[in-house]
Order: structure tokens, then sequence, then C-alpha cells
């Protein structure tokens, strides 16, 4: 069976391959073409200086020089852990030069996720800084890597000035366009993430095309307000969407709303990416503040529901179109079309970004839904991939035998190819035999103006299997689970999905990308953490 597996993994690589979907690029010679086509255009940009392409292919080549001296080689895995900034830039150009590995680390991994990128990568470095935000991220560094052979290099004594030579040469450091390029790092709350081998050919195509759909060009001033290394900042389009267009990249270093809103007038930045949560708090505080965002074109959100008055807020704060993303670190994206209305924007995740992607519907029998029924959603194509890395129980788990990979969303199809995703199939309650998927009803209580943020949540129940939990943020004392049920009641909701309890929160808990953390909300419940209204 694996080898019946492997010969058709090779058939779809050789198409891709044939019909121009992989090109020969690697991450490295993408830097070096960007040199020779874009030059002293100012490339990366941290609020106080920027650099030009010129600049960062020869500091990369620098940088590479370092490493190597340090004792890694090509192939190598390097942990990478640095906050926005353009020493993340360099840093990350310098492992590609040297044909090395990066484990795209997010700032806010702590140990568990570290300890556990070590154990699966076996990285000889790990690139981190000092601190940052008030986190002794070297300390953590040298605890994690106690007893093991990693070597720590904190990103501020990497001399470049000190390596920039003219002699060095590493286009040939055995790395092709079929190798893995980078690890990133999967999503989610379960468990410590698992690492994701993506390589130069199809993380290059996904860029490239996720790219042409947001129209970037030359004069493409990207913001990365969400962590550099995160899929949606890093290739979604992002920092490599804007690279191959010479575009320029603005790094928001704490990615506060302050900060971003600041950048946005000070760099004239035209298109940006945010989750949801981020995109609202934005929204919110540009009503107080006085800085100029007509400069601003599009905001692409994606990476957890998006209701349509947090996007009907952001579109008037703003004066921009937002588009709405629908990304997975496994592969792939879709996209709204930019003419669609706001109602159709926040009521989809849009198609496709290739004509060689495949999105399919599994129903509960293993069949394939055909447009408008419910399951969950699988995706193959050029630039989603077929394994973890080192992960062969994952892999069971997550991949059907034709390679189609298993998203754990629960979503639908539309006539047109739209994509809808209502939610996480594990996140579906079932209440007494009864399924209720929590984005019904978090749609509905977001039209709530006094609730500032809704998330249902199943709460383990001996009776019913799970009850039905509202977790609100509101400042208003008159919501009850009363007024919460008449008010579902009223716009048509069900008996049997109506909230068993509900709950008040100052402010829901969010992942590392500010995704609503539903794990953590169950657990808080299940403590008796809070405020039952
Ligand atoms: P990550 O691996 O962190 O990129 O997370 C991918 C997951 O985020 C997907 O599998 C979805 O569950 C979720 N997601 C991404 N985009 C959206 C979206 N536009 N709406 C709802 N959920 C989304």
């Amino acid at each position: 069976m694996l080898e019946l597996d492997e010969i058709q993994k090779k058939k779809l690589e050789e198409k891709y391959i044939r019909e121009g979907y992989w090109k020969g690029e690697t991450f490295s010679s993408m830097l070096q073409k960007c040199a020779e086509a874009y030059g002293e255009r100012a490339a990366l940009c941290d609020g106080s200086q920027c650099i030009s392409y010129a600049a960062w292919n020869r500091f990369a080549d620098a940088g590479a020089s370092y490493l190597q001296e340090q004792g890694i080689k090509s192939g190598d895995r390097v942990i990478l852990q640095i906050p926005n900034s353009i020493a993340f830039g360099l840093a990350l150009f310098s492992i590609f030069r040297l044909g090395a590995v990066p484990v795209l680390a997010l700032p806010a991994h702590r140990k568990n996720e570290i300890t556990s990128f070590l154990r699966t990568a076996s990285p000889t470095a790990y690139i981190t800084v000092r601190s940052h935000l008030g986190f002794d991220h070297a300390g953590m560094a040298e605890a994690c890597t106690a007893g093991i052979d990693c070597k720590v290099i904190l990103a501020d004594t990497i001399d470049y000035q000190e390596h920039l030579s003219d002699d060095v040469d590493f286009s040939d450091n055995g790395r092709t366009f079929r190798d893995i390029a980078v690890l990133q790092v999967s999503g989610g709350t379960t468990n410590v993430p698992k690492l994701i081998p993506r390589t130069n050919a199809d993380y290059l195509y996904d860029a490239a095309t996720f790219s042409e759909v947001c129209n970037m060009r030359e004069d493409t001033v990207f913001l990365a307000a969400i962590p550099a290394s995160h899929n949606f900042s890093f290739a979604n389009p992002g920092i490599i969407g804007t690279m191959l267009h010479g575009g320029k990249i603005v790094m928001a270093s704490s990615g506060s709303p302050d900060e971003i809103l600041e950048l946005i007038d000070q760099e004239k930045v035209n298109l940006t990416a945010m989750v949801p949560s981020l995109l609202a708090l934005c929204s919110e505080m540009a009503e107080w503040e006085e800085y100029d965002y007509s400069s601003l074109q599009t905001v692409l959100v994606g990476g957890s529901l998006l209701t349509f008055s947090v996007l009907a807020k952001a579109e008037a704060a703003f004066g921009c179109k937002v588009r709405q993303v629908y990304g997975t670190a496994e592969g792939l994206n879709t996209i709204t079309d930019a003419d669609m209305s706001s109602e159709q924007t926040a009521g989809c995740q849009g198609k496709k970004i290739s004509p060689a992607d495949e999105m399919l519907i599994e129903l509960e029998d293993g069949t394939s839904a055909s447009a408008g029924a419910e399951g969950e959603l699988l995706l193959r194509g050029p630039y989603t991939i077929r394994n973890y890395y080192c992960n062969p129980e994952a892999d069971a788990e997550a991949f059907r035998d034709d390679g189609f990979y298993r998203t754990g969303d629960r979503a639908f199809l539309d006539n047109d190819g739209n994509l809808h995703i209502t939610g996480r199939v594990r996140e579906q309650i079932n209440r007494a035999g009864e399924k209720i998927m929590p984005s019904e009803l978090e749609r509905l209580l977001d039209e709530n103006e006094n609730i500032h943020m809704a998330a249902i949540v199943g709460i383990p129940d001996e009776m019913l299997i799970h009850k039905i939990c509202a977790a609100i943020v509101t400042e208003d004392h008159t919501i009850t689970l009363q007024s919460l049920r008449s008010e579902l009641a009223e716009k048509g909701v069900a008996a049997y999905k109506l909230p068993d309890l509900a709950v008040k929160l100052d402010s829901l808990p969010l992942t590392s990308v500010g995704k609503p953390d539903k794990k953590a909300i169950v657990q808080m419940v299940t403590d008796n953490l809070v405020e039952r209204i």
C-alpha cells in the first residue's frame, strides 16, 4: 500500500512540474533574483530603519558565513524564534542561503512547544533574541537546550557587517526546489504543534499565486501585523508575496493595535493581514486615534470566524476593502472575490486560489458531498502537504490514502465554488444526540451591539453529553442566560440549540496568534472560574 502511495505521490509531483506549478527556484535564489531586479528599493523595515533588496541579499551571504562558522551545515534544522523585525528577515535568509531549514517557531511558544521541536527536528541551532515584551527568551533557550547538542545563537550577536565579503558563494548549497525549505508549525490548541514540511517549490508557488490574486505589485507596502513566522504573515501572500513583486515589508514588532495604526500612517501601508480579534481591536482604537489610514486599500482577514459586524466596523474605520481568507499552514488557501459585497465577504471564505487545488467535503459515511451539504473539508494540491515531518501517527490520522489532507474543519461548498467554514468538526456540540455548530449561534449573538465577543462551547455533561454554553464579553448587566435564550429564540433558533448556561468573561482567552481559545474557555467553565449570568 505504502509503495503505491509513493508512486502516486511521485506522479502528482511530476504533474506539478510538467504543468508549471513548481518552478526551479529556492527561497535563497529568489532573494538573489530580487536583489538583481529591485536592487536599492526598500525591502524590509521595522519602524526605525529599512534595508534594500541588495543589502538583504549581501547580508544573507554574510549571515550564512557566520552560521557556517558556528558549525551549521546545509540540511541542518535551525529553530528560528525572532519577533517581527529586520533581524527576523536577515536570520531567515541567512539560514536559507546556507541551505539549512528554519523551524518557524512563534514568539509566543514556550518550553512545551520548543522542547517538542527539539525532539522532532533535532536542530543543530536555536536562533532567538535576548528578550521580548518582558520575556527572557535567552533564558528559556538555555534551559530547553541544556544537555542537548543544539547551539543557542542570539540574533543580535550575529555580526553581519564583519562577515560581508565578495568571495563567498553559497549558490550551490545542495538544496533544490524539491527540498524542504521550512518547517511550519501547525495551529490548534489541543496538543503541541506538529511540524509541517513545506518545500521551496510548493511554498513559493503558494505565495506567488496568492500575491497575484491580491494584486500585489512593486508599490505594495505590506504590514506584518501578526507574527512574521505564522503562515498568514509569512507567505499567504505576506512577506514572501511582497518580495516576489519588489514591494516593501513593514514589521510591527509588538503587534499591538496602537503600533499597527501608527505604522499604517507612518509607512503608508496599503495591505495587511490580521485575525478577526486583532482587526476588531484595531477598528475600535482607530475611532480614537488621529492617524491617517487613507493609504490602506485591503485588509486580509482569516484564521477564525469573521462576523459581519467586525468586518463592517473595519471597513468603516479604515475606509478600505476587507477580504476574507481561509488558510492552513498545511497548504490550501481560499479568498473572497474583491468585488463581493461586505455581507457576502463575511458570509463565506471564497474560492481556491489555484486551478490545481482540490477541495472536497467528506460526509460521515466517507462519501463526497455535493454542493450545499456539510461535512469535513479535505484538501489536496500543488502546495498542500501529504505528510507531517517525522510524525507517522499524525499522518495516519490526517491523510487519506489518496493524499487528501483532513483539515478537521466542518464546511460546505456552494454552487459558485465558494467555501463556507461552519466550525471545527470537533467543536460540533452533541447535546443529547442533537448536533449544534457553534458558529450559527455566535453569528447571531454578534448582532447584539452590547456583546463585544461571544463564543459557544460544549461543556461535558453526564446526562446530556454536552451542555451548550454561551461565553460572552459584555458590560451590560441586564444580559442573562434567559435574555440570551429569548433573543436567540426570537431569531428563529430551535429550542434544542438554545444555551443551557451562560458565563461572562472580561475578555476571550486567545491562542498565540489571536484566535479564540475554546479549550481554555471550557476549562475555565468546568473549573468554575467564571461568573455565571
Ligand atoms: P493555522 O494552522 O494556524 O493556519 O490554522 C488553520 C485553521 O484556522 C483552519 O483549519 C481553520 O480551522 C481556521 N481558519 C482559517 N481561516 C479561517 C476563516 N476564514 N474562518 C474560519 N476559520 C478559519
